[in-house]
């Protein structure tokens, strides 16, 4: 589960809020208020903890050009209707007056930005954009799952630049929907309406392995009726969409999920209100007829699937339900739905907007406020606005997310490094409650980003210069970097500090430029034999981390991970027994505290140091250890494997 804003120390920040606050206007006024409803738990507790709130949205489709009438201003008069406070209004979304109207806000005051989509950068995900959003804040919080689906500045660019945490709403989207894929209660019926089968096939496909039943009308369901054979008429939703829908048929031929069609339809000549209508068997359905509602017999043999429903996911209306004579067939199931016992959660435009006209959304546990988002959710696909959160889960009391890290120091190949992530990216394929992360050669890294690609393993690099460019030689930018696509970088590890003379002044320099690119540091620490021996360890290691992470602020400190490596462990097969391990590791979050206050809580420590399979879970026992950085043992594909899978958390 991602890390919400109620387990995150938020009081006092100035905290950006990508909201979904594209609503329906109409002179100059919202005409449906209900997104903006929906942020509003959200912005309540943020002003509660003292936090300055800055709110981002879209509203509709400007492409990138000023709009005049999709300015934010009538959402922003409606918002303060709502919170009972002001709301102030920015006429852009970056910039300098942007900025500084920011950086003026006491706690308990709200800003709407102006519409992110004035700028074509949003949609494209441009880093600089997200650097811009970011700079407006401390925190980032999203709460906008209707487009969390997109990987657009303001939902993915961003979290590169801020701890970035989940809203209230997007919690309980996530909570919901999750449920339903995990552990619904059973049977689970799918009720699947709407026009086009191919919009839905990545949804229906995951449904046959989860769902028991899947219920199919509106005109999706005319696609299935062609493909077995029935005459379909004039009725929409056929066509293109047969082979579709014969696919979804082979697939359910298999699956223990039973589909369900409808037996009989209302028909017509003319989809117009008034049409003469009757009703006719899916086999009588002439060739100048449309479908264009499901019929009585239809609505009683899904209803009877529906009584013993433990869960319900509806998604699309059943017929042409804007046309009084086409909907009732949506109105009878959308009561059925409504009123058993069972979980029943209700996604789409239209399904809203049915939900709405015959007066079911209360009735309902849940209304998703995303239709494309809940859609691609329910399908097994990973939301990339949701993806860049933050973590809750791990290990650790505290809740870090564990990382597991492979330091390949000046070891393989092109060829050698795509070998080993060809057998190992199968190895640890499923394990996605810890971070895995490899840091090959330079020269390595484009083939290994390209291996990994779409996998859970991260890449990222050994060291980098702090400048973007100049005569260094030999060296390698933090723009080059990010220019490859690597995520984050280790610094200061002991090896660079004893042969390229790395001090802590560089390394504070270096950890500054990553954080302001975007790239997250794994800073290293440790001491060495003979400081151990005389009792130098503590003073050591403090002076370290303090001195590295000197021009890091409280906010930023969940960007950043420490690696604890003794000195006289590194390669040498002596490991810290992992008591002396947490000890230290103790000490480096007792300097993190003195610097960052609770906000320590939320950086990663790990401890590297001769780590095998065999002494893994003995480590990541260790109250304060959230992790290990491993160089020998990653070098080897299996055993790395087996480093990774360290014994669940519990
Ligand atoms: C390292 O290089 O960071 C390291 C800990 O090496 P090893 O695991 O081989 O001791």
């Amino acid at each position: 589960m991602k890390r919400s804003v109620t387990d995150y120390p938020l009081a006092g920040k100035r905290v950006l809020v990508r909201v979904d606050f594209n609503v329906p206007l109409e002179g100059g006024r919202v005409t449906d208020d209900t997104r903006i409803k929906a942020a509003l738990p959200t912005i309540t507790y943020l002003l509660d903890q003292g936090c300055s709130v800055v709110l981002a949205s879209h509203l509709g489709r400007p492409k990138g050009q000023v709009v005049d009438e999709l300015r934010m201003a009538p959402v922003a008069t409606r918002l303060a209707e709502l919170l009972g406070r002001p709301v102030q209004t920015a006429d852009d979304c970056v910039g300098p007056s942007v900025e500084a109207a920011a950086s003026a806000l006491a706690p308990g005051d709200v800003l709407l930005l102006e519409n992110l989509r004035f700028h074509a950068e949003e949609t494209a995900d441009d880093a600089v954009f997200a650097r811009q959003l970011a700079g407006l804040a401390d925190v980032y919080v999203n709460d906008a799952f209707g487009t969390a689906h997109r990987a657009h500045a303001s939902t993915e660019g961003v979290t590169h630049y801020l701890p970035s945490v989940a809203g209230l709403l997007m919690i309980r989207e996530l909570e919901i929907l999750g449920r339903l894929l995990r552990d619904p209660a059973r049977p689970f019926v799918v009720v699947l309406g709407g026009l086009k089968v191919s919009d839905k096939i990545g949804l229906i496909k995951h449904m046959l392995s989860i769902a028991d039943k899947i219920v199919i009308g509106g005109a999706m369901a005319n696609a299935f009726l062609a493909a077995k054979g029935f005459e379909v008429g004039l009725s929409k939703g056929a066509g293109d969409e047969v082979a579709v829908a014969g696919e979804v048929l082979v697939a359910a031929a298999t699956a223990r999920c039973e589909l369900v069609l409808p037996r009989d339809l209302v028909v017509a000549t003319e989809a117009v209100p008034g049409a003469p209508s009757r009703v006719a068997a899916v086999a009588d359905v002439h060739p100048d007829e449309m479908a264009l509602d499901i019929g009585p017999e239809s609505v009683a043999d899904f209803a009877q699937h529906l009584r013993s429903a433990g869960t319900i996911y509806w998604n699309g209306p059943m017929g042409l339900f804007e046309i009084e004579e086409f909907s009732a067939g949506t109105k009878a199931v959308g009561e059925a739905i409504a009123s058993g016992v069972a979980v029943t959660v209700a996604g789409g435009g239209d399904t809203v907007a049915a939900a709405r006209r015959f007066e079911l959304e209360g009735r309902l546990t849940h209304v998703s406020t995303g239709g494309g988002a809940s859609m691609e959710f329910l399908a097994g696909s990973a939301l990339p606005g949701v993806e860049a959160l933050m973590d809750r889960g791990g290990s650790s009391p505290a809740g870090r997310r564990p990382v597991v890290a492979g330091n390949w120091k000046m070891y393989k190949t092109r060829a050698a490094t795509a070998a080993y992530l060809r057998e190992f990216v199968p190895l640890v394929k499923g394990v996605d409650d810890r971070d895995i992360v490899i840091c090959p050669p330079f020269t390595d890294l484009e083939t290994a980003l390209a291996e990994s690609a779409g996998s859970n393993v991260a890449i990222g690099a050994q060291t980098m210069a702090a400048a973007d460019e100049g005569a260094f030689t030999g060296e390698v930018s933090p723009e080059m970097l990010l220019d490859l696509g690597v995520p984050c970088v280790v610094l200061g590890h002991s090896e660079r500090r004893q042969y390229y003379n790395e001090n802590d002044a560089d390394l504070a320099k270096k950890v500054r430029v990553a954080l302001d690119k975007g790239l997250r540091p794994i800073l290293c620490c440790g001491e060495k034999l003979e400081e151990r021996e005389a009792g130098h360890t503590e003073s050591k290691v403090r002076g370290q981390v303090s001195a590295g992470l000197a021009q890091v602020g409280q906010a930023e400190a969940a960007l950043v991970t420490v690696a604890y490596e003794p000195i006289w462990a590194i390669g040498t097969g002596k490991t810290a027994t992992p008591e002396m391990a947490q000890e230290t590791v103790a000490v480096v979050r007792e300097a993190l505290r003195d610097s960052f206050g609770d906000a320590a809580n939320a950086v990663r420590i790990l401890y590297g140091g001769s780590v095998k399979s065999g002494n893994i879970d003995a480590l990541m026992a260790q109250p304060d250890i959230d992790g290990v950085l491993v160089g020998g043992a990653s070098l080897d594909a299996q055993e790395f494997a087996r480093i990774v899978r360290f014994r669940e958390p519990v």
